[in-house]
């Protein structure tokens, strides 16, 4: 970190106990329970979104057979060294063992759901989204936190389509990304990426697909800056690019259009068209947050653990000013989280300040302050984080208040 007095996502996780590694599995983190709370609402809202749009959710092995990295082309670009790649054999002896690779990225296999069965033009588009689990094989030395990963979880989704619904598809993925950004507080922008020099498809196939996605990018009126040359291998790509309270920028959100996978010389996809003849669809790739771990990484960093009250793994703590007051927080602590909402009681025997101080540093988003007036008149006085005091507040007023700001994802 550059920024003085600004902690990295590292020692945050560790402090606000979300997740740390281990040298056990360079790479990998661990999830303690209260990182697991913001992974579990960051995944709900993926799904959230993507049913309302549509989508399908799927699951597809981990561990797969290395062929099907051949057909798709990721072989020659990626190579088996950035894969992790295991001989498996059902008998020791066995000289020629069967090749499988614990997968990089969840195209290939997407494409065995859509050949499952015969596809008609009534089911397209078919948008299958998957939150896969991903392996890329980084070097020990250069894995970093959450932010550079060798397993990861991907917000991923494969939509398979006429080209006659290239444009729909693709913009209302740019609207989804814009969405789910601006809800953050992201300064963002888009970069258009064409094709690179190792490449598959012939030449006609990328002129069509950079020509499609310039089009969105007009007729929505997006000016992207151009990454020349950086489209992935099998197509271009509109990529989407934040900025963090450092002013580093990251790419994270990514629809790249694919005329190649679904082609005679990857996977040879079809679908019927009205008149009983085969077509061939086009395939969309797409990821709104990358990978889940490399962006609670930027979002615990960027937010310095002060996460939005939906995504805090504490979002009410219970501060009885003496032990008298203990028995009225046990009380609350039941009703408030009988109503869904995470909430602690600090019931030690410490002077107020400290309980305040402590809840401070654990980021909780309100704190809410029992004495004797509050026992009596059956009230909270709550301030929050910042230390903005909002005054004495009924129970049902101020649940009612929490409801409405976790919804709005506030
Ligand atoms: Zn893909």
């Amino acid at each position: 970190m550059d920024k003085p007095n600004l902690k990295d996502h590292k020692q945050l996780g560790q402090e606000l106990e979300l997740f740390f590694t281990h040298d056990y599995a360079p790479g990998a983190p661990f999830w303690l329970p209260k990182g697991m709370v913001i992974f579990k609402e960051l995944e709900k809202y993926i799904r959230e979104l993507t049913e309302n749009a549509g989508y399908l959710e799927t699951s597809t092995p981990i561990m797969v057979n290395s062929v099907i990295f051949k057909e798709s082309g990721h072989w020659i670009k990626f190579g088996e060294h950035n894969m992790y790649n295991l001989e498996l054999s059902d008998d020791e002896s066995d000289k020629h063992p069967e090749s499988y690779t614990l997968k990089p990225m969840n195209c290939p296999e997407s494409t065995i759901l859509y050949r499952f069965r015969p596809r008609t033009y009534k089911e397209l588009p078919l948008r299958l989204s998957e939150l896969g689990r991903l392996h890329r094989r980084e070097k020990s030395g250069e894995v970093n936190g959450l932010l550079r990963v060798r397993q990861l979880t991907m917000d991923d989704a494969h939509i398979f389509a006429r080209e006659s619904q290239i444009f729909e598809e693709v913009s209302n993925i740019l609207d989804m990304m814009i969405t789910f950004y601006k809800n953050f507080g992201f300064e963002y922008e888009f970069r258009f990426a064409t094709r690179p020099e190792q490449r598959a498809g012939t030449d006609e196939m990328w002129d069509k697909a950079e020509k499609d996605l310039e089009e969105v990018l007009k007729k929505k009126g997006i000016k992207a800056g151009n990454k020349k040359g950086d489209g992935a291998f099998y197509g271009p790509k509109i990529d989407l690019h934040i900025k963090d309270a450092l002013g580093r920028e990251w790419q994270l959100a990514t629809v790249q259009l694919d005329f190649h996978m679904p082609s005679k010389n990857a996977f040879d996809l079809k679908y019927v068209n009205e008149k009983g003849e085969f077509e061939k669809p086009v395939m969309i790739h797409r990821a709104i947050f990358g990978s889940f771990e490399r962006f609670i990484g930027i979002l615990t960093e960027h937010l310095q653990g002060a996460f939005p009250l939906w995504l805090s793994p504490v979002q009410v703590m219970i501060l009885p000013i003496t032990d008298e007051q203990n028995s009225y927080g046990e009380k609350l602590l039941g009703e408030f989280r009988k109503e869904n909402i995470r909430t602690e009681l600090d019931a030690r025997s410490e002077r107020l300040q400290a309980k305040i101080r402590d809840a401070t540093l654990q980021k909780a988003p309100f704190l809410c302050i029992i004495g004797k007036r509050e026992v009596e008149n059956k009230t909270i006085s709550v301030r929050t984080r910042e230390g903005k005091d909002l005054g004495t507040l009924k129970i049902s007023e101020f649940l009612n208040k929490l409801k409405q700001e976790i919804d709005k994802k506030i």
